[in-house]
């Protein structure tokens, strides 16, 4: 009897353990920990706190500072019942049912946390995505993602370095400039584009001395596809470009890239734009730990999941970024986006909560159903539509209330999470800190 087989029949508790604490993976923890609580639900993340990924572009510009933004993964597990564990999981051994996540070293080299390994009934993965590059030539080596909190913070910190370079370079050579690509015009690359061009009238009026944002600072935008924003309706697409052109970005479309230098982006056309920094913001793969499961994943390396979310393995599950849900339609999969792995976590609550009760599982199958795409374009504007019983087959909105309407849907993570209270004491919370903090971080 091997150790997995062992614990089903010692009567054990049955033990969830989630790979990933993002945007759904955190919600399901906290769902499941509230009912069920730490001995059935284990959470497991590569980083010590959290920070809900679509507001990652606001961290790379600085208009949201990671360290206070970001919610400690113990202060949560003790919040909502669950247990965490802190380290990246390295291997999945599916015979003895068991993760191993490695060892934890601080800054200097010391080991903090062992490895380990952990024993699981079920077993969800939730570890998102990274950027897609397409094999393009030296995109890996010179072009900044937005796929980790520190990749958005070192992105941050070259950017000032730049502007402040910039600033004194100037004085010498009045023509200096800091140029930035950014590869891609769906949602990420739009938003950068606006909150990169906000944030350099931030940091400039804060005390550069020649830098002027809406001169020095050359944003460019480079899409491949025909418009920008191409999964979003076309009102969409042309409200954004034209706001875009209003405050000065460069939008380049049907431009494909062919290769990114330490200095430059080239497209397959011929076409070369100067690029002090790149930023690649154009697609999404699969990490390298689902292709080891030795389970069927798609072109992008997303786990191949049934509409129940399971994979050929019934004890994996798969949410989110990750995972390949079809949608009912012939060759057609569940967008990665945050709405998706919000309610592919509720559906697995009913599901997981049925496991560790031991009672039968719902049969009816996860059904996506789009609420619309907000696009924030800036700090005071944004662009949208509304998909739902009151808005119909899709509702425009922009402007202000566009805006708020994005924003609540950060609150409604933190809601999901923290609860009604947690989450209005920190939304004040945050309002109040703005009277005293600048609004772009300076350091
Ligand atoms: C700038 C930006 C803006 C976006 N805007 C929107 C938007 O407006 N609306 C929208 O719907 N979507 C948006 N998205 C997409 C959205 O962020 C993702 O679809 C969503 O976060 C996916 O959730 P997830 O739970 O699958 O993964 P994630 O939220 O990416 O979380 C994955 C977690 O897994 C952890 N992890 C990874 N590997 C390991 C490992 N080996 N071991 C342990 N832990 C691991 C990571 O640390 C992370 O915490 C945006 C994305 C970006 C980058």
């Amino acid at each position: 009897m091997n150790q997995a087989s062992s614990r089903a029949t010692s009567g054990e508790p049955h033990h969830v353990i989630i790979i990933g604490g993002g945007a759904g993976g955190l919600e399901l923890a906290a769902k499941l920990g509230r009912k069920h609580g730490p001995k059935h639900v284990t959470l497991v993340d590569s980083r010590p706190i959290h920070i809900w990924k679509p507001s990652l572009h606001e961290a790379a510009a600085g208009t949201l500072d990671i360290y206070q933004e970001g919610l400690s993964y113990l202060m949560l597990a003790n919040l909502c019942g669950f247990t965490f564990t802190l380290g990246e999981v390295q291997a999945v051994d599916r015979e003895r049912r068991c993760i191993t996540v490695a060892e934890v070293q601080d800054p200097q080299g010391d080991v903090v946390l062992p490895q380990r390994e952990l024993q699981y009934d079920t077993l969800v993965m939730a570890l998102g995505s990274v950027s897609n590059f397409f094999n393009t030539p030296g995109a890996a080596e010179h072009a900044v993602t937005l796929d980790t909190t520190e990749s958005a913070e070192a992105f941050r910190l070259t950017m000032l370095k730049a502007m402040v370079q910039v600033d004194n370079a100037k004085v010498q050579n009045p023509s200096a400039e800091l140029n930035v690509v950014i590869v891609g015009g769906g949602a990420t690359g739009v938003e950068l584009a606006v909150e990169l061009h906000e944030a350099g009238g931030m940091v400039a009026a804060y005390g550069l001395q020649n830098f002027r944002a809406d001169r020095d600072l050359i944003i460019t935008l480079v899409e491949g596809a025909p418009r920008i924003l191409s999964a979003l309706p076309e009102k969409i697409s042309n409200a954004a470009h034209t706001r875009l052109t209003e405050l000065g970005i460069r939008v380049e479309t049907d431009c494909r890239v062919a290769e990114v230098t330490a200095d430059h982006v080239r497209t397959a056309d011929g076409r070369e734009f100067a690029a002090g920094l790149c930023m690649w913001a154009a697609g999404i793969q699969g990490l390298p730990l689902m292709a080891t499961l030795d389970m069927p994943v798609n072109r992008i390396g997303q786990l191949i999941v049934n509409g129940q979310l399971e994979s050929p393995d019934p004890n994996i599950l798969a949410l989110g970024d990750c995972s390949a849900v079809p949608t009912g339609e012939e060759g057609r999969t569940v967008p990665a986006r945050a709405q998706a792995a919000h309610q592919e976590a509720s559906y697995l609550v009913r599901k997981l909560t049925a496991r560790i009760r031991k009672t039968p599982e719902p049969t009816e199958p996860y059904v996506y159903r789009d609420h619309g795409s907000l696009v924030s374009l800036g700090q005071d504007t944004g662009v949208g539509s509304l998909m739902g019983k009151l808005a119909g087959r899709g509702l425009f909105v922009s402007g202000t209330l566009a805006r708020l309407m994005y924003m609540s849907l950060h609150l409604m993570h933190h809601h999901a999470v923290l609860g009604i209270w947690r989450t209005g004491t920190l939304a004040l919370a945050r309002l109040l800190l703005r009277r005293t903090h600048p609004r772009v971080k300076l350091h």
